[in-house]
């Protein structure tokens, strides 16, 4: 097929970025593919080429490409100006709201990307306490902040005993005393994770947990696990932050409160700016208040010259609005629909593959048993080689899947979609099938 302005705007890129684009994370051999506009759960490429988007910018787009409300609102904002040192009443307008759905949220801060929202969640924890290190899990990605990369890399081989993962650099030249403050847990491992929060716990200032880290497998954690974490971190005076950066939308309010979960700060990014840049730590109003100049503050100072600009208010406000409890819901029952389908498939055509994921998204994995953690979860050359088919199966077909493989379903998508999903797999399960035999 012809992908010729991909091809033509790649050669141009590798002349002024590294790799040719400005994201490690896109990852498509030999080229990537150019966006040109994106409609609903539809992209097109340059080459006019459209696509079924299960990528949604990492999950970030919710409603899809060029939700009405959220151009609506922007238009208006881009005329009325784009940023000002002023706060505006747009602010508050999403901050309610945001107050309002999700628990333990009293008082918030808007930054402008997930990454900001982690590291002053995190320093946040360190002012609150007086301690400096964090407990962070094997392999889940909280962003680009030292302290939450460490042990986050697969391509190490020395992940240390199970029930105490070694700590891992995530780049060269990462400082040695970066490691020292980074207890590494294992997902899933209730008693492990309990006795190193134990053993660790007068300098821990939090433990940071992604309810369903997507890059460490997708995989949901055993209320064992959710229990351990929660009542050994309250025990010892440890909190709990919860990086809702990427499964916000796994309900109207959150994850955390699907999974028993009690944080107290949480971090927050992608569906909450509406498809604009965003990111917010949000918390009970005694723990927001490091940020607070009141006598003596503030414990944490923060700022950012594009923080709670009024174009992210108002995409935000526009976008979270339209995702009501029906909503969540009706792509709950999506995503549903499409594991089943998937895992029907699998089952049809006897592949040693499996499925995870909740609601609105989903993972396929090229073993026969779902994984727990992300040790399970880590693919041998010959399940990344499978993926990599299942992925490239996906694009020539038209459907746009990272390369990890992971599926994110947005609102604007039609039963019909969806039995496409379904039915594309089982092309590539089916393909899959014969070559096995
Ligand atoms: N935390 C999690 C769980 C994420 O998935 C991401 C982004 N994929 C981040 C933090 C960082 O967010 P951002 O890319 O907006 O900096």
């Amino acid at each position: 097929m012809t992908r010729s302005k991909s091809v033509e705007a790649f050669k141009r890129g590798l002349n002024v970025f590294p790799d040719g684009t400005t994201r490690i994370t896109i990852e498509r051999d030999p080229y990537p593919i150019y966006a040109a506009r994106g409609e609903g759960a539809a992209l097109f490429d340059v080459d006019g080429r459209r696509f079924l988007d299960l990528h949604g910018n990492f999950t970030a787009l919710i409603n899809g490409h060029a939700f009405a409300p959220v151009v609506e609102a922007v238009t208006r904002q881009l005329r009325d100006g784009t940023c000002f040192a002023n706060p505006t009443e747009a602010e508050i307008a999403l901050a309610a709201l945001i107050c309002g759905r999700i628990p333990g949220v009293e008082r918030l801060r808007f930054v402008n990307s997930g990454t900001e929202a982690v590291m002053f969640a995190v320093k946040a924890a360190r002012a609150m306490t007086g301690r400096p290190a964090i407990a962070k899990i094997e392999g889940a990605y909280h962003g680009g902040y030292d302290w939450v990369e460490v042990s986050q890399t697969s391509a190490s081989t020395n992940w240390g005993p199970p029930h105490a993962p070694a700590n891992t650099s995530y780049y060269r030249g990462m400082p040695e005393r970066v490691l020292d403050d980074v207890v590494t847990l294992r997902f899933n491992d209730a008693e492990g994770a309990a006795a190193l929060i134990e053993q660790h716990a007068d300098r821990l200032a939090a433990v940071l947990l992604d309810p369903m880290p997507s890059r460490a497998g997708l995989i949901e954690p055993t209320p064992a696990f959710v229990t351990a974490i929660q009542q050994t971190a309250a025990r010892h005076g440890v909190l709990v932050i919860a990086d809702e950066v990427l499964n916000l939308r796994q309900s109207y309010h959150g994850a955390s409160a699907r999974i028993g979960l009690k944080p107290d700060i949480v971090a927050l990014g992608k569906i909450i700016g509406g498809g604009f840049p965003i990111g917010a730590i949000g918390g009970l109003a005694d723990i927001m208040d490091v940020f607070s100049k009141k006598p003596g503050g503030p414990l944490v100072p923060q700022g950012g010259t594009f923080s709670a600009n009024p174009v992210s208010m108002v995409a935000g406000r526009a976008g979270m609005e339209a995702l009501t409890p029906a909503v969540f819901d009706r792509l709950a029952a999506a995503g549903d629909t499409v594991r089943s389908g998937l895992r029907q498939s699998i089952s049809r055509h006897g592949l040693s593959f499996s499925v995870t994921g909740a609601a609105s998204l989903l993972r396929v994995h090229a073993k026969a048993v779902a994984p727990l953690d992300y040790r399970d979860a880590v693919e041998t050359p010959a399940e990344r080689a499978a993926i990599s088919r299942y992925v490239n199966h996906f694009i020539e077909a038209g459907l746009l899947v990272p390369a990890s493989g992971m599926i994110c379903l947005s609102t604007p998508m039609t039963e019909e979609d969806l039995q496409l999903i379904i039915e594309t797999f089982d092309a590539y399960a089916a393909l899959e099938a014969q070559q096995a035999t």
